[in-house]
C-alpha cells in the first residue's frame, strides 16, 4: 500500500485541463489558478452563468461575452429532451448550435431527475423518468449521460449522481453517496479517451463522515476536477460553509473545485475563502426577473416603492451598460409594468456584478490582500435592502452604529472631527487631522482663489470664474471656497477685521460640484456636530434644489451622476479641484482616457487642476494627455501634491514648479511608469511623456 501511495504522489495527475495553482491567500484557503479547456483559458475563481436551454435567460450572447463569462453551464437533462441529441450531432455540438466560442460545462441531469416533480424510478443500472415534454419514458444511466454530454460537446462533463436533499436521513444519504461512487467509476470508463474533461461529484448530505468518505474516494479517481453536490437544497448557510470547508480539505490541491448551484454573492465569497474555484447559479437572472439587483451596497429590491423616483444608477460603483445608462427610477418602472427589458437590464447588471466580483477576488488573492477584502466585503455583499426603511427592534448601540452609516459610507470620528470612510475600499476622505484645513490649503490658497476673484480684469470680460469640484464628497472643498469668499466679503460670521471687497468689483464664481453618490454628504449632514464646515444653508439647498446662489456672487451647482458623462454639461473650467477617491476606489477617474478627455475640454483655455495625488502613474497620465505637471504643496504626511496646467496656463506667467528632467529619470526607473488604464497594445504614451515640452 505504501509503495502504491508514493508512486501516486510522484505521478502527474491525469488531467485534460492543465490546471495550475497561482496563489493561495495567507490566512485563508482562497486560491487563484487557471486551466485550459478545449476552447479557452479559464481564470479562477470564476462564476459560470447558467444557460439551461443553451441560452442564459434574457441575455444576449454579446452581453455574456462582454461580461467576461468564461464558461457557460448547460443542462443535459433539458437538452436531452429538447432539442434532443440528434440536433447536437447534426450541428457538431453546442458551440456551433448556439454560436458560443468559450467553454461549456454540462451537468449530468442527476439534479433535475431527483428534484423536478414527476415520476421516476432508481435502479443500480440508472434512473428512469417520464419526459415532461411528451410523457415518454427516458432511461438515463451513467453511460447514457456521458454519451449525451459528449454529443453536446461540453468542455467539462459531470458524472451522473444521485442527488438527495442535505436534510435526508443518514441511511438514505449513505446509499446515495455509495451509488454515486459506483456510477463515477462507470462514467470514467464511458468517457474513454475523449478529450473532454470530466468532474467527479462529492455527495453525503449533511453528514460529515459521509462527506469525508465520499471526498476521499472521489479524490482517488482520475477526474479532471471535483464538484461538491447536494448543497443549496435546504441546509443553512452556516452548515453549507462548514461542509464546504470540510470537503475541500480532502480534495487534491492540483485540480479545480466546483461548488454546484451556489449561490448569492455572499455565498461565493465565503466559499472562495474555503478553497472553492468554480460556481454556477441561476440567481443573477432569476432574481433579476423579480426586480432584485446585487450591488456593491448589498441587495436592492426594485419591488419596493422607495425606489419609485430615485435618480442615479442602481449601483454607483458599477460600470455596466445598465448602470451607465439608466436610473433606478426607470428600472423600477420597467419592473412594475413587467416589461422584458427590465428583466434583461437587471440580469445584465447582475451577471456583470458577479463576474466583476470574481475578478476582484482573484486580484486580491494574487495581490496578497485577500483577507482585508474578504472581511470588508462579507458584511456588505447581499446585505438586506433597508433603503428608505426605518430600522426596527434594534438596540440603542445598534441604532447609533446604523446612524453612522449610509450606503457605502460611514462616519469615523477622531478628536471631535468627522471623517467619511468608504466601507467597501476602506478609504477615508481627507485622512489628515483637519479636513477643512487641508481643503483650504490645497484648493483655496494654492489656486489663489480669492486673489483671482478680486482681480476682475478686462480679460475676464464680466464672465464668472468657473471652478469644477470633482468629487463633492462631504463638500469639504466646496465649503472651504464658500467660507473663504464669505469671510472675505464680510458676511456675518466672518472673523473680525476681514476686509470686505464690494461685491460689484469682484468676479462672480460658478462652482460646479460633480458627484455620483450623494450618500457621503447626506450622511455628514446628519451629524453636524462633527462636520462643522456644513454649518451653513448652502449644502442642504444644493441637495434639495441642485443649486445654491448667494448675494456674494457665488453660483453653486450640483451635477449628479458619473463625471465622465456629466462633465460636458458644465461650462468649461478655469480651476479644477480634482478630489475623488483614489484609483483603487474610483478607477475610471484616474485613467489616461479621462485625462485625455479633460485635456481636450481645456485645450483652448488656461486651466489649472489641483489634486492631492502625487502618484507617478497619475502624473504620467496627465503628461501623456498633454497637461504640464507641477509640484503642489504638501499636506499631512504627503510631502507634495500635484498641479496640472493646460498648455495655455503653462504659457502664461505662473509660479508653479514644473517637474524637471530629474522626475523623468525617476519615472523611467519606476514600476509605476504606466498611466492607469493605458492599453497594453498602445504605448504611444511612453513617447509622449519622454518628448513632453516641459522636459526639453
Ligand atoms: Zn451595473
Amino acid at each position: 500500500m505504501q509503495g502504491c501511495g508514493s508512486s501516486r504522489q510522484a505521478a502527474k495527475p491525469v488531467t485534460r485541463l492543465d490546471f495550475e495553482l497561482e496563489a493561495t491567500a495567507a490566512g485563508s484557503r482562497a486560491r487563484a489558478a487557471h486551466f485550459r479547456t478545449l476552447h479557452n483559458e479559464v481564470l479562477t475563481p470564476t462564476f459560470m452563468p447558467v444557460g439551461t436551454h443553451a441560452t442564459v435567460r434574457a441575455q444576449s450572447r454579446e452581453d455574456l461575452l462582454a461580461s467576461g463569462a468564461q464558461v457557460l453551464l448547460a443542462n443535459t437533462y433539458h437538452l436531452l429532451l429538447r432539442p434532443g441529441v440528434e440536433i447536437f450531432e447534426k450541428f457538431g455540438g453546442i458551440h456551433r448550435f448556439m454560436n458560443w466560442p468559450r467553454a461549456v460545462l454540462t451537468d449530468s441531469g442527476g439534479f433535475q431527475i431527483f428534484s423536478l416533480p414527476g415520476s421516476r424510478t432508481l435502479r443500480e443500472e440508472g434512473a428512469e423518468f417520464t419526459s415532461y415534454v411528451d410523457r415518454t419514458t427516458i432511461h438515463l444511466s451513467p453511460e447514457r449521460s456521458i454519451a449525451t454530454q459528449k454529443a453536446i460537446g461540453a468542455d467539462i462533463m459531470m458524472v451522473l449522481d444521485q442527488c438527495v436533499p442535505s436534510t435526508v436521513e443518514r441511511g438514505v444519504a449513505r446509499e446515495a453517496m455509495e451509488l454515486t461512487l459506483r456510477w463515477a467509476h462507470r462514467s470514467l470508463a464511458a468517457r474513454g479517451d475523449s478529450p473532454q474533461a470530466l468532474f467527479g461529484i462529492v455527495q453525503g448530505a449533511s453528514y460529515d463522515d459521509l462527506r469525508v468518505e465520499s471526498a476521499r474516494a472521489v479524490a482517488q479517481m482520475p477526474f479532471d476536477g471535483f464538484a461538491i453536490g447536494g448543497l443549496a437544497v435546504g441546509e443553512s448557510a452556516a452548515q453549507r460553509e462548514e461542509c464546504t470547508a470540510l470537503v475541500t480539505e480532502h480534495l487534491p490541491e492540483d485540480r479545480p473545485r466546483y461548488l454546484m448551484g451556489v449561490g448569492t454573492t455572499r455565498d461565493l465569497i465565503e466559499a472562495v475563502h474555503r478553497g472553492v474555484d468554480m460556481f454556477d447559479c441561476i440567481l443573477p437572472t432569476a432574481l433579476a426577473k423579480q426586480g432584485v439587483a446585487f450591488t456593491s451596497l448589498g441587495r436592492r429590491d426594485l419591488r419596493r416603492a422607495a425606489y419609485r423616483g430615485m435618480e442615479g444608477p442602481i449601483d454607483p460603483a458599477c460600470d455596466c451598460y445598465t448602470c451607465k445608462t439608466f436610473s433606478i427610477a426607470y428600472l423600477f418602472h420597467l419592473n412594475r409594468v413587467r416589461e422584458t427589458l427590465g428583466w434583461q437590464l437587471l440580469g445584465r447588471h447582475n451577471i456583470h456584478f458577479y463576474m466583476q466580483l470574481m475578478r476582484r477576488m482573484r486580484e486580491h488573492i494574487l495581490a496578497g490582500t485577500w483577507l482585508e477584502f474578504y472581511h470588508a466585503q462579507r458584511e456588505v455583499l447581499d446585505a438586506r435592502d433597508r433603503y428608505g426603511r426605518a430600522p426596527t427592534h434594534i438596540t440603542k448601540a445598534q441604532r447609533f452604529k446604523l446612524s453612522m452609516q449610509l450606503g457605502r459610507f460611514e462616519v469615523t470620528v477622531r478628536d471631535g472631527i468627522g471623517h467619511i470612510r468608504d466601507r467597501i475600499s476602506g478609504e477615508v476622505m481627507h485622512p489628515v487631522s483637519d479636513p477643512s484645513q487641508e481643503a483650504h490649503r490645497l484648493y483655496v490658497e494654492q489656486p489663489r482663489l480669492i486673489e483671482r476673484l478680486n482681480a476682475a480684469d478686462e480679460a475676464s470680460n464680466g464672465a464668472p470664474l468657473v471652478v469644477w469640484d470633482v468629487g463633492l464628497g462631504a463638500a469639504a472643498n466646496a465649503m472651504a471656497a464658500i467660507h473663504a469668499i464669505e469671510s472675505q466679503a464680510g458676511v456675518i460670521g466672518a472673523p473680525p477685521g476681514a476686509s470686505a471687497a464690494p461685491c460689484a468689483e469682484r468676479r462672480r464664481l460658478t462652482l460646479v460640484s460633480f458627484e455620483n453618490d450623494l450618500d457621503a454628504l447626506n450622511l455628514a449632514l446628519r451629524h453636524p456636530r462633527w462636520f462643522r464646515h456644513l454649518h451653513h444653508a448652502a449644502p442642504r439647498q444644493l441637495l434639495a434644489q441642485g443649486r445654491w446662489e448667494s448675494r456674494t456672487g457665488i453660483d453653486w451647482r450640483l451635477l449628479h451622476g458619473h463625471f465622465a458623462v456629466r462633465k460636458t454639461d458644465a461650462p468649461p473650467p478655469d480651476i479644477i479641484f480634482f478630489d475623488p477617491f483614489s484609483y483603487k476606489t474610483d478607477r475610471e477617474l484616474w485613467t489616461l482616457a479621462m485625462f485625455r478627455d479633460l485635456a481636450d475640454l481645456c485645450a483652448n483655455k488656461a486651466v489649472e487642476l489641483f489634486t492631492y495625488s502625487y502618484s507617478t502613474s497619475v502624473r504620467a497620465a496627465m503628461l501623456a494627455a498633454g497637461f504640464f505637471v507641477a509640484k503642489g504643496m504638501g499636506t499631512g504626511p504627503k510631502a507634495e501634491t500635484t498641479i496640472a496646467l493646460s498648455p495655455c496656463a503653462a504659457a502664461l506667467p505662473h509660479r508653479r514648479e514644473l517637474l524637471g528632467r530629474e522626475w523623468l529619470g525617476k519615472w523611467r526607473r519606476s514600476d509605476a511608469q504606466i498611466p492607469f488604464g493605458a492599453s497594453p497594445r498602445d504605448d504611444s504614451w511612453r513617447e509622449t511623456v519622454s518628448a513632453h515640452p516641459q522636459f526639453q
